[in-house]
């Protein structure tokens, strides 16, 4: 096994980073085992890429339902608010594709281990 940075964010997703120690079964230089442990947990105070990314998406969705919402009624708002019905439309479906790459990422990232 091999020894690696562990980058672990507030959402509770985590990267891998440089590989510190080489495993001593693999002795072909930058080679791997691909038996990933954790070297050192490097903690950030900040969300993984996705979860922002996902956190901007919704943001921007909240923002675009109140204001189709208010525009309903106001008929010089009538192109504003179907501008912001196509745009919800977009941003909804850039969501959850995000949102299937996370899982995707979730489910193939090795989990980080320990030495005992
Ligand atoms: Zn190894
Ligand atoms: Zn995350």
């Amino acid at each position: 096994m091999c020894f690696y940075d562990n980058y672990k964010f507030l959402c509770g997703d985590y990267k891998w980073g440089v590989m510190r120690q080489q495993c001593t079964k693999e002795y072909r230089i930058g080679e791997t085992c691909g038996m990933r442990m954790i070297y050192q947990t490097i903690m950030c105070d900040s969300e993984c890429t996705w979860c922002e990314k996902i956190a901007k998406k919704r943001r921007r969705l909240e923002k675009l339902t109140s204001d189709i919402k208010r525009w309903a009624p106001m008929h010089d708002r009538k192109h504003s608010r179907e501008r912001a019905i196509e745009e919800y439309n977009e941003v909804m479906s850039e969501m959850r594709r995000l949102q299937q790459e996370l899982q995707t990422r979730r489910m193939t990232l090795t989990i980080p281990r320990r030495a005992s």
